[in-house]
């Protein structure tokens, strides 16, 4: 089953979190959950979406 994955240090992040989901969108809500509680991130602009949707990995394991 292919899973999306993400790491917040691929992002230019000095932060351990990593986070997988098989569902993009659902993944796409954990991101913002962490970015708001772990990096006072209110609200993703397009330029951080398109830093996050490029550094977003999909994995067949
Ligand atoms: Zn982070």
């Amino acid at each position: 089953m292919a899973k999306y994955k993400f790491k917040c240090a691929d992002i230019g992040m000095n932060c351990s979190f990593v986070a997988s989901e098989k569902n993009r969108d659902d993944l796409m809500v954990k991101i913002a959950d962490h970015a708001k509680h772990a990096h006072q991130i209110e609200e993703i602009t397009p330029e951080l979406k398109g830093k996050v949707d490029s550094a977003i990995k999909k994995s067949m394991f």
